[in-house]
């Protein structure tokens, strides 16, 4: 019997959450089966819009408390053509970040071998990026409110909130992860011209901590010059940190230098590990071509390799990965959003033989 077996809570969530879901839990089983060692139980949790509109919430009032007693979370994506968006997404995904202090939201960003991005003449060799979000406060706090509402004087406020505690646990995270990284560079994207309270402090705080890390080598960007240089010279960057809203905002660019939004993964940690951390696809629901059996599931099994090397499975992660830039980089399974015609199946299928072709 092998002796690790690790919970996974599965909560595939609305549109093509579901079918991306379903298959990257496949594909976790068939890679603790080749490899021996450990076991996936995944429970499946029907969390999401058909529930709200059943019963008026997302998911049950106990059910961070039931997370918690699993080691880690696979999730799909929030977000129903028939509930509004601030619902979905106040009323699961960001509670389940914010209750479980999930607060390194890190999005790889890599061009996987046979998938051409839209930036001509850039290979794998110089766009490989990780980009570190600050995931439990700033712009998506929270706080705020609307007053006057319906009247000419009506006032909508977002409150930003930066506390040191997040901004300092978010910056080492990201110097770590910096350091990890065979080169070792670090750039911190604020936008201190402009927003001069909050940024003037991120910027502040960097100061005083980055020479705890004189192997990592810094610098700094104003997030608006950022997209640009992420366009125009890719090879210059490598690990960035910022805020959570200009985090998500150039991870989604990130995620389109890339190819597609089909592919990119992302892992809410808790580095901590005393909480489980969250891993998913970066895409929505896709009202488009949800029901289809379409969806590229890619994004859904990098993933679940996030995942497994989060758990501390690093070996059968790589192989994973190995996995899935072999399909890619034959392109004989690709999907549509890639220009080819492959179904989420057929993605899934090919997938699971590189997994059994794997012999290293
Ligand atoms: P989206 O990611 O759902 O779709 C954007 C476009 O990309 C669509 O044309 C879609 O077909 C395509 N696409 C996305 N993933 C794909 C995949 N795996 N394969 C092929 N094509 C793919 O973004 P949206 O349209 O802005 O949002 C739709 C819904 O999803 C909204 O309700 C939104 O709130 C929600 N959403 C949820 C999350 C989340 O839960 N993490 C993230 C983003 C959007
Ligand atoms: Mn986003």
């Amino acid at each position: 019997m092998p002796d690790r077996t690790f919970k996974i809570a599965a909560v595939p969530g609305d549109g093509i959450g579901t079918e991306v879901i379903g298959v990257g839990v496949e594909v976790l089983r068939a890679i603790a089966g080749r490899d021996g060692g450990f076991r996936i139980a995944e429970t499946v949790f029907d969390w999401g819009s058909e529930r709200y509109l059943k019963t008026g919430s997302m998911m049950p009032e106990d059910a961070l408390r039931t997370l918690k007693t699993f080691d880690a979370i696979y999730f799909g994506s929030a977000g129903d053509p028939r509930v509004p968006d601030h619902i979905t997404l106040w009323g699961l995904r960001l509670p389940i970040c914010q209750g479980l202090d999930q607060y390194a939201n890190v999005r790889p960003a890599r061009l996987l071998p046979g998938v051409e991005g839209p930036l001509k003449g850039v290979g794998p060799d110089r766009l490989d990026w990780v980009i570190v979000r600050e995931n439990s406060e700033g712009e998506y706090s929270g706080a705020g409110g609307r007053v006057h509402q319906g009247y000419p004087e009506e006032v909508g406020l977002d409150v930003a909130v930066f506390t040191r505690a997040g901004v300092e646990r978010i910056q080492r995270f990201a110097l770590e992860l910096a350091r990890s990284r065979p080169r070792k560079k670090l750039t911190l994207v604020t936008k201190s011209n402009a927003q001069r309270h909050g940024m003037v402090f991120w910027d502040a705080v960097f100061g005083q901590i980055k020479g705890d890390y004189p192997d990592v080598e810094t610098d700094k960007m104003l997030v608006d010059a950022m997209t640009t240089r992420m366009v125009l010279k890719p090879e210059s960057i490598d690990t960035v940190v910022a805020t959570n809203l200009h985090a998500d905002v150039l991870s989604d660019l990130a995620a389109a230098l890339t190819g597609s939004l089909g592919i990119a993964p992302t892992g809410n940690l808790r580095p901590e590990k005393d909480f489980p951390s969250m891993f998913e696809p970066i895409h929505g629901s896709a009202f488009d071509i949800m029901g289809q059996g379409i969806a590229n599931p890619i994004g859904s099994f990098w993933s679940a390799a996030m995942m497994l090397d989060h758990l501390g499975e690093t070996a059968a992660g790589q192989r994973l990965m190995r996995a899935i830039e072999r399909v890619t980089g034959e392109r004989k399974a690709v999907p549509r959003d890639l220009g080819g015609q492959a179904t989420t199946r057929q993605v899934t299928d090919a997938v699971l033989q590189a997994i059994d072709a794997d012999n290293e």
